[in-house]
């Protein structure tokens, strides 16, 4: 039976690279039934609203999509479609897996974690009081009650960390471990400073790992893991993080493999899970068939894993390696200078992965 998927291209270079993306899983043999919908700037255009509700209803529905980056203009008034996804779907996990395909030029060639990011709390969940505002002001002064003094002229982000978002995040990231033959999971946490919110968060990853003993368990200060993950970065395997500490560490993990042209994503939820590129939508390059798909192709190999086609999966992401590993049809940024001639288009790339998995 044919998997119902929502399709969203997105906009900027974003319908380039999942209309590429949608050819090579088709080619995987795996049948696909897309439901195609729009979200980003271009429905904003049109519509007024960057996320319309038939999107949004499409993926309840299937529980499953991929999606094009959208751009989220500065000072438009609109929010951020990603934002939006997360909060309505409770998209919970972010999971980004940095692996160094040979053939690709990096400092790290050892590289191969996965980082499982919370998506929810910490100093991202928008708990914030503007400097000189009256709620700033209400908030001081019940600190001051408690006996913590905050200067007067200071702007305050509340970092709420809890039990319930801790314990998704750690089962989530035994979870994926287990299920793609992983052995190690680390927690990052800065314990020794923020007792009461990363201490709790490394408290329950310790409760959730005696569930797990099949698979081994350690913790890290987060300064510490950057040190080690460039120093030895072979020693890491699946790295799960509260919500800041992972979006930075995502960033140095995709710098590490190469580029954001390279790392994939998936956003997991207890509802749906939604599977995208963590590059943005790179609008200088809109409509010019150049920039390199396989950050998306690779969040379509999890989108294949996700719904267990482990087969089409593997047979996928080895024909992308394979391409890099060559290195003749890559796009301009896997070159070894970036006006190289022999460089291919997004499109061209898609067909060589399609003639490697064919052979
Ligand atoms: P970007 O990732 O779009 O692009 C930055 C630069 O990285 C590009 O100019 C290009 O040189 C390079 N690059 C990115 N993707 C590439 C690829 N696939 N192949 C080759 N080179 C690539 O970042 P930005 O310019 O900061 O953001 C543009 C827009 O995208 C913003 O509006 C931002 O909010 C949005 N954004 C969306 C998402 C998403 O939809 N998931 C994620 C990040 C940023």
């Amino acid at each position: 039976m044919a998997h119902e998927v929502t399709l969203i291209p997105g906009d900027g270079t974003g319908p380039e690279l999942v209309e590429a993306t949608r050819r090579v899983l088709e080619a995987t043999g795996v049948e696909f039934e897309w439901d195609e919908q729009p979200a980003g700037e271009d429905i904003y255009a049109e519509e007024g609203t960057p996320f319309p509700d038939r999107t949004l209803d499409s993926i309840k529905r299937n529980g499953i999509g991929i999606k094009g980056p959208t751009t989220t203009p500065v000072g438009s008034g609109f929010r951020s479609v990603n934002v939006l996804l997360r909060k309505e779907l409770d998209l919970f996990a972010c999971i980004r897996p940095c692996k160094a395909y040979e053939g690709v030029r990096t400092r790290f060639p050892e590289t191969d974690i996965v980082i499982v990011r919370e998506n929810t709390e910490d100093l991202y969940a928008g708990i914030e009081f503007e400097e000189g505002s009256e709620e700033n002001a209400k908030l001081r002064h019940a600190l001051e009650e408690l006996g913590e003094h905050v200067r007067e002229d200071a702007g305050i982000s509340v970092k709420p960390i809890s039990r319930f978002g801790s314990e998704r995040i750690v089962e989530e990231a035994f979870s994926y471990a287990k299920a793609n033959g992983r052995k190690k999971v680390t927690a990052a946490h800065k314990a020794n400073i923020m007792k009461f919110s990363d201490g709790l968060f490394l408290e329950v990853a310790r409760e959730v790992a005696k569930r797990h003993e099949d698979i081994e368990f350690e913790d890290r200060i987060i300064d510490n893991l950057c040190n080690q993950l460039v120093s030895r970065p072979e020693e890491y395997d699946v790295i799960v993080l509260p919500n800041l500490y992972g979006d930075i560490v995502s960033d140095l993990g995709a710098g590490m493999i190469g580029g954001l042209g390279l790392a994939p994503g998936g956003n997991i939820g207890t509802e749906a899970a939604m599977f995208e590129a963590t590059h943005g939508s790179a609008p200088k390059y809109k409509g010019q068939n150049k920039v390199n798909p396989t950050a998306l192709m690779l969040s379509g190999v999890l989108l294949l894993r996700h719904i267990n086609e482990d087969d089409a999966a593997e047979r996928m992401e080895r024909a992308i390696a394979e391409v890099i590993r060559k290195g003749e049809k890559v796009t301009y940024d896997l070159k070894p200078s970036r006006d190289d001639p022999s460089a291919v288009g997004t499109s061209q790339f898609a067909d060589a992965v399609i003639e490697e998995m064919n052979q």
